[in-house]
């Protein structure tokens, strides 16, 4: 089969076009013929090589696809060959502490599709049943294949973890990746009030189009802070989505109203900043980092996007074959939504 990785980590001239035996399902898992796969910033890391973590080399790249399960291993139900499929990209055993407290996200074994297994840039993907998940119908397969990691990240970061509820000030810090793009929506969707921190005035009208209250367009001469820090009428924000990490973190957490809360992932721009604590406990302010979700939290947001009320947002879609084209444009950071591969018609 055709699998879009590495043979080698390093940076984006490894990426390769590989010819790999097809592979077939074990026990309790699926094969997805793939349709198309999503691409996150996860995989450039993936790419580089993420400290404590081994994947077998060769490695297919990619986490969130579509397509249609042809092929099922022992235990899984036939029924199932020929399911419209999405894949959900969170591993997890099922049967640790955390796992049975519904908490899979905190799995003592938790992993990730594409970043320690090989993922759905290939013909074919192998996944536990469990990630096989019934593809809504108002997505097609491009609204499908982008949709998975994304959106359940933004989700219980704003939801679960920055605890946002209507009525509060909420900053979201970027306008251009798929993770901004889903949290725009959520946020706007919970009723808080959505301010976009952006360097892009174009990309900060386009978040407008998306739902945001109001922009901020932050520059060397107009600092992040206190572009942030008017937009809340010097109140602060309640919540402020950052995940963008050193480029902006110790400025977001300057914009914190009292008892704010600053939820991270990512770190795109890198993962060590330097920050004042005086300004944070002063205010009873929390950092709280966030990663990926549980399958209950999947599960609510996706039946919000099979119900029309949240929207994927696709940037451009790339055949397989210029895969390493999709993941240099990703890594330039100039985009809006989702960079995808397009496997099959
Ligand atoms: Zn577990």
């Amino acid at each position: 089969m055709r699998a879009f990785g590495f043979q080698q980590h390093g940076s984006l001239d490894k990426l390769r076009l590989m010819d790999l035996p097809d592979p077939h399902p074990g026990p309790g898992e699926v094969r997805v013929a793939m349709r198309v796969a999503g691409l996150n910033h996860l995989d450039l890391f993936t790419l580089e090589g993420i400290p404590g973590i081994n994947v077998p080399l060769p490695h297919v790249l990619a986490g969130d696809g579509s397509g249609i399960v042809d092929e099922v291993g022992d235990g899984v139900d036939r029924s199932l060959i020929g399911q419209k499929t999405l894949v959900d990209p969170s591993l997890s055993d099922g049967t640790c502490e955390w796992c049975r407290k519904g908490q899979e996200n905190f799995c003592q074994d938790y992993r990730i599709v594409g970043e320690h297994t090989n993922g759905t840039a290939a013909d074919y993907a192998i996944i536990p049943q469990a990630n096989a998940v019934p593809l809504p119908e108002r997505l097609d397969w491009e609204a499908g294949g982008g949709v998975g990691l994304v959106f359940m990240t933004a989700w219980r970061a704003l939801r679960t973890v920055g605890e946002l509820r209507e009525g509060d000030r909420v900053a979201i810090i970027g306008a251009g990746g798929g993770l901004v793009t889903a949290a725009i929506q959520i946020a706007r969707h919970t009723g808080a009030r959505v301010t976009v921190a952006t360097r892009s005035r174009e990309k900060g009208d386009r978040a407008l189009d998306l739902g945001a209250d109001e922009v901020v367009v932050h520059s060397r001469e107009q600092p992040l802070s206190k572009s942030l820090w008017e937009a809340s009428e010097k109140k602060g924000f309640d919540v402020i989505f950052d995940s963008t990490g050193k480029a902006t973190f110790a400025l977001s957490a300057r914009a914190l109203a009292r008892g704010g809360r600053l939820v991270f992932c990512g770190g795109t721009t890198g993962s060590i900043v330097e920050i004042d604590l005086r300004g944070l406990f002063w205010r009873g302010a929390s950092l709280r980092g966030s990663t990926m979700a549980t399958r209950k939290e999947f599960r609510e947001v996706l039946s919000l996007l099979a119900d029309g009320s949240l929207h994927p947002v696709v940037d451009r879609v790339f055949p397989l074959e210029e895969g390493a084209q999709a993941m240099e444009r990703f890594s330039q950071g100039d985009i809006f939504g989702k960079v995808l591969l397009r496997i099959r018609p």
